[in-house]
């Protein structure tokens, strides 16, 4: 099957308008060489939400800027699991973050791409930056790239979510750019496995209402890693709109998973409405005892 949202990333990704905007990035790296371009300031990326490349915040996050590529093209991690349930791919409609997105890859493909990123973030005073609300570490030298921003800004956290398994194993990631690992029905032996030569980060998993089943992969997690396990809740439109009873699921999955359940963290933003990341600081504070 092919997804239009696929489609679209791999004609705008060869777009003479992502093109351009990818070199405006490049050039610039303040908000008057933005301003005077001919771009508009929401897809150029000037004013109070943005930065060049640099989105600042989302209704989940609060105010924390984040670097997005576009999603699945840039995922070698994905699963049929990504295709039927991403956010990235069904929620984000917003034609200007599609255009951002495709440019964002184009600029990330530059070697002098840990240069511009750093003359954007020593702009920016947020102490935290989030990686790929949309998108993942596409290669290689690419999550090298991110690696030598966070050891330039050691002051800033850097977090993000993989899939990119293969990418991550064996390579020096810098303690301030804290890398999430992401299971689903269709990968979680690898992930336990990769996190057991890592043991670093939590183990995500997205909850569907409705389709228990899935919780065995959440049991193989459990019983195969000392991880924290993060669970978010799978809300993109078509999924199952049941409400969720967060007591209720607590108490089911103790009776599954025993005391080992104790490990599992109900994502506070998306089963309870709040807080929002920013005051949370789950992702980046957290230190289970394996760090
Ligand atoms: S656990 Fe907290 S910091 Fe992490 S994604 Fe959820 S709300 Fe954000």
């Amino acid at each position: 099957m092919r997804l239009w949202r696929v489609e679209e990333t791999e004609r705008l990704v060869k777009s003479e308008l992502a093109r351009e905007l990818a070199e405006t990035w490049a050039r610039c790296g303040d908000e008057q060489c933005l301003a005077d371009t001919p771009f508009e300031p929401e897809l150029v990326g000037v004013g109070r939400w943005w930065l060049g490349p640099f989105t600042i915040g989302n209704r989940k996050m609060g105010e924390i800027p984040f670097f997005s590529l576009p999603p699945v093209f840039t995922c070698p991690g994905h699963t049929p699991f990504c295709l039927k349930w991403c956010y990235a791919i069904y929620e984000i409609v917003n034609w200007r973050a599609h255009v951002r997105e495709a440019a964002a890859y184009l600029l990330s493909l530059r070697d002098d791409f840990p240069d511009v990123a750093v003359r954007y973030l020593s702009r920016l005073p947020h102490p935290v930056v989030r990686l790929h609300v949309s998108g993942d570490f596409y290669d290689r030298r690419y999550l090298e790239k991110w690696a030598e921003v966070a050891r330039r800004l050691p002051h800033k956290t850097f977090y993000t979510y993989t899939k990119s398994l293969r990418l991550i194993r064996g390579a020096d990631i810098p303690k301030n750019l804290i890398i999430h690992l992401s299971a689903d029905p269709f990968n979680y032996a690898e992930v336990a496995e990769v996190w057991r030569e890592l043991r670093r980060g939590f183990i995500t998993f997205v909850y569907t209402p409705g389709r228990d089943e899935e919780l065995q992969a959440l049991q193989h997690l459990l019983e195969n890693t000392e991880a924290t396990i993060l669970l978010f809740l799978n809300h993109v439109q078509h999924a199952p709109r049941a409400r969720v009873d967060v007591a209720q699921l607590r108490r089911r999955l103790r009776e599954r998973l025993g005391p080992a359940a104790s490990r599992v963290v109900f994502d506070p933003e998306e089963f309870a409405g709040g807080p929002q990341c920013l005051q949370c600081r789950l992702c980046w504070i957290y230190r289970p005892a394996t760090f």
